[in-house]
């Protein structure tokens, strides 16, 4: 770690993690950092805690989930400042990803036993005689690593459905966030006070690295492609499973027949919301030809309106001081390969902050349409049609969400993007709607949290089969006779054999 002190870069002193606001650089907590023996010794209690949670069954886990529900939204406000303070996110915004949060757990807790509770499948002509059993097993410890731009919202999304499915769950909150990630934990045990189900361990990126060698269930991991594959190749070593939530470079479509207005409103919020540092954040706008001009404008007058400061402003500082000098590279190598900054431009990167900045006429190979941004910056680019648009969104590695704004092709449009989730008139939304499955394709990772989906994540399928008559038919069996071969052989042509 640097011994100049960044306000915002977190600092370890006599073993603990200091975390501070990069907006003030005021101390927002400090945490024991977590030796690897420490982790594995976190997992192994929270092994035993998992037994007794899972022995709690779907009933009590509920009613201890919805309690946990209830504090967070009873003290919404203070977990806000909290996120304000750590992050630098503007209150409003910490609010909306609570509130997304809480709902999440209430989804989870509601409809852990629907989803993944005991059940009779069908079963078929060929093993009539037995009935088929499903339920989904909770996998013990599911380790949680999660990032800094969304630390209340992203983790809840993979420890409340992991929770919910029987699991424990122990979590590495991003070195940028301890505070809010271990007020979290805290809030869980006062509703929890028996065994540590939930707990976290702090430090830097070795400290998840250790998680995912300590032997747990699963693995969720919120965060860059690049760590992804680190952590990937950790769980290999064990076979440990893992679901990965990567980054994204999410385009948004407007059609020629889509309301401007709305349009143009949520772009500057699905862009700039949280300083742009969110993995569904729009960071490219594919207009087509006849509204490019009129877009553009709307766009600009909107975001120009925006305010940029630390308290009470629309767009916050930067969470992590190093981004500055990714989203400066941005800006730069678009303004220097043609590029035109409508809104704000090079100068617009004054640290810790970047103000609103629209880019247009920037080629398509570059850095900033091309990688992760990270910050409240925006291309728009003129397309001839929805294809052209469509192909363009597609291009990339990334495949994470994306919108569509248009009324006739608009829902045929969005499931044409290769992403694994759109908004259709509206951006990010499909992140608040619980029933819905979050997650992305290519370099935004795979598997899913959210939803039906989500909860199977965390629970791995136990199928049973049970006699319930003599087999007519033996096949399965070395007591089967010749006979009983040719009449199989006939059943299966009678059965499979025809054409249709
Ligand atoms: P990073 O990949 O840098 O870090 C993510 C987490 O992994 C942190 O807790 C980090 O710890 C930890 N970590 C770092 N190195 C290792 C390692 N070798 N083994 C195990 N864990 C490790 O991502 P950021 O925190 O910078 O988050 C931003 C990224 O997250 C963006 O790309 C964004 O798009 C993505 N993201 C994706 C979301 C999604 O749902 N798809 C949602 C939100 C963000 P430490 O902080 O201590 O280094």
């Amino acid at each position: 770690m640097t011994a100049v002190h960044v306000p915002g870069t977190p600092v370890v002193e006599d073993g603990r993690l200091v975390s501070t606001s990069p907006a003030t650089g005021a101390e927002a907590g400090r945490f024991p950092v977590a030796t690897a023996e420490d982790v594995d010794q976190a997992v192994a209690r929270a092994r035993a805690a998992g037994e007794w949670w899972a022995g709690l069954g779907f009933t009590g886990r509920r009613e201890r989930l919805l309690r946990w529900r209830s504090l967070l939204a009873r003290r919404i406000e203070e977990l806000a400042e909290l996120v304000h303070t750590e992050g630098g996110k503007p209150v409003g915004d910490g609010v909306v990803e609570i509130l997304t949060a809480i709902e999440h757990v209430d989804w989870a807790a509601r409809n852990a036993r629907r989803v993944l509770g005991p059940r009779r499948v069908r079963t078929r002509l060929i093993l009539a005689e037995f009935t088929g059993h499903l339920e989904y097993q909770p996998y013990g410890v599911i380790g949680v690593i999660g990032p800094w731009n969304y630390p209340v919202f992203t983790p809840i999304g993979s420890a409340a459905y992991a929770l919910a499915a029987g699991n424990a769950v122990v979590f590495k909150p991003s070195e940028y966030t301890p505070a809010v990630g271990q007020w979290l934990v805290d809030r869980f045990a006062e509703v929890v006070p028996e065994h540590p189900v939930l707990t976290a361990v702090h430090g830097l990126g070795d400290v998840g690295a250790a998680l995912c060698r300590s032997g747990v269930g699963k693995v969720a991991f919120t965060g860059s492609t690049a760590t992804a594959k680190k952590v990937m190749a950790a769980c290999a070593e064990s076979l440990t499973p893992v679901l990965v939530e990567a980054g994204g470079k999410d385009a948004m479509i407007v059609d020629a027949d889509a309301d401007l207005d709305a349009a143009a409103e949520a772009c500057v919020w699905g862009a700039l919301t949280n300083a742009g540092q969110t993995c569904i954040g729009i960071e490219r706008v594919y207009a087509v030809d006849q509204v490019f001009d009129t877009f553009v404008d709307k766009v600009v007058s909107r975001a120009g309106r925006l305010t940029v400061g630390p308290d009470g402003a629309d767009i916050g500082p930067i969470t992590m001081p190093a981004q500055l000098d990714v989203i400066r590279r941005h800006i730069d190598d678009a303004v220097a390969r043609g590029g035109k900054a409508v809104l704000g431009g090079p100068e617009a990167v004054q640290p810790p902050y970047v103000h609103p900045t629209v880019l247009v006429d920037v080629p398509e190979d570059s850095v900033a349409v091309r990688e992760e941004t990270f910050g409240p910056t925006l291309t728009v680019t003129r397309v001839r049609d929805v294809d052209e648009a469509v192909e363009r969104a597609n291009a990339l590695s990334y495949g994470l969400g994306g919108s569509v704004f248009g009324r006739k092709r608009a829902l045929a449009v969005a499931r044409r993007l290769r992403s694994g989730m759109a908004a259709v008139n509206s951006t990010l939304t499909f992140a608040g709607m619980s029933t819905l499955p979050f997650g992305g394709v290519g370099d935004s990772g795979f598997g899913r949290i959210h939803g039906e989906d989500g909860l199977r994540e965390f629970g791995r399928a136990k199928s049973i089969t049970r006699r319930r008559a003599r087999s007519l038919l033996p096949s399965m069996t070395f007591e089967r006779t010749p006979a009983d071969v040719a009449r199989l052989v006939k059943a299966a042509k009678l059965m499979y054999g025809r054409s249709r």
